[in-house]
């Protein structure tokens, strides 16, 4: 069995798939046009985010049988035309689970302390102790959309910081919200208008998409913070850029775009605002994260071999 892996994973996945018998090739930058010429050759993919697995790369992929996403997201893979060719998607939801929620947790205490913005003004030799002043965690209240793996890791780290935590989710774990002492509330609008920071960890679905637009920014507390690091189609670019600018909301931290790397001038925009703090989709790349994505997908796709 030939096994392309299209995007840099970490070397544990080919390892442990040639000691399984496969034969693998790690082409981690190749092109979607080099794709769309190799792809006949392989009957397993393995990408991460970079690579769009589209229904034109799925048609070319005569032998595809397995594509493997070492990740939690499927919105960059047809899902559906997988499905149609009898081809397996799978991923590996649990490995970023830690790795994101510390980065929100770094993003969190950054907004409420300043020190992004701190940290700028320093290497441009300023010393602006007056102007600095922030705020603590302690005793705010954190507003969870999407209470998954991600949304209730960051719950849990959250509360150790003394923080309420108010839920809002389409399902929710009940022992995970007593566990918290959360609240959960059945409209989004209600967690909005009463959260200090606002964290969203919900899928890209068409429910989803833009799911944050000028409505919610407008019903979000005034000098609140928002935070994204699920992805960037889920909010509206243009309006979170008007929320800030006209101080409705009092900063953000994103790790998440519409475009990657950010294109529009409205993403350009935002990502130079300076009480905007921004990460390039790094959400998932720690050192722990990277090994245990790789050998959960090595695992499942040799266990999918022995039930094809
Ligand atoms: P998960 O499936 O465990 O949790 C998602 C939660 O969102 C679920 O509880 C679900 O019920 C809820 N949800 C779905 N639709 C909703 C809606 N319309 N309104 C409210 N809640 C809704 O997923 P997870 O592991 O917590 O990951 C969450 C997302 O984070 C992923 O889908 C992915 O897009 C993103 N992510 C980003 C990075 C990164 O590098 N920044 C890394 C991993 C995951």
């Amino acid at each position: 069995m030939r096994v392309l892996i299209a995007d840099e994973v970490d070397a544990e996945c080919g390892s442990k798939l040639r000691a399984a018998g496969f034969e693998v090739d790690e082409k981690f930058d190749v092109s979607y046009d080099s794709l769309k010429r190799i792809i006949g050759l392989y009957d397993v993919l393995i990408v991460r985010s970079r690579t769009k697995v589209t229904r034109e790369i799925i048609e070319l992929g005569k032998n595809l049988k397995v594509i493997g996403r070492v990740g939690v997201g499927l919105d960059t893979i047809d899902v559906k035309a997988a499905e149609e060719a009898g081809i397996k998607v799978l991923n590996t939801p649990q490995m970023s689970t830690v790795a994101v929620s510390e980065l929100v947790m770094g993003m969190m205490l950054s907004l409420a302390r300043r020190i992004h913005i701190a940290n700028d003004s320093m290497k441009r030799g300023l010393w602006e102790k007056k102007k600095l002043h922030g705020i603590e965690l302690n005793g705010k209240t954190l507003g969870v959309v999407g209470f998954g793996r991600i949304g209730r890791a960051v719950a849990e780290r959250s509360k150790a910081f003394g923080m309420n935590i108010l839920v809002y989710d389409v399902i929710v774990d009940e022992g995970a919200l007593a566990r918290l002492s959360a609240e959960r509330v059945g409209r989004v609008e209600d967690l909005l208008s009463r959260s200090d920071v606002v964290t969203v960890h919900v899928p890209l679905l068409p429910e989803t998409y833009h799911m944050f637009g000028d409505s919610a920014f407008s019903s979000m507390k005034q000098g609140a913070f928002f935070i994204n690091a699920s992805r960037g189609e889920v909010v509206d670019t243009a309006a979170l850029l008007r929320a800030l600018k006209s101080g409705r909301i009092a900063g953000a931290a994103l790790d998440v775009f519409e475009h990657e790397p950010p294109e529009t001038p409205d993403e350009k925009e935002l990502v130079s605002l300076p009480n905007v703090l921004v990460t390039p989709h790094i959400g998932a790349q720690t050192r722990e994260a990277q090994s245990l994505g790789a050998a959960l997908i090595a695992e499942n796709i040799i266990n999918a071999f022995k039930t094809l």
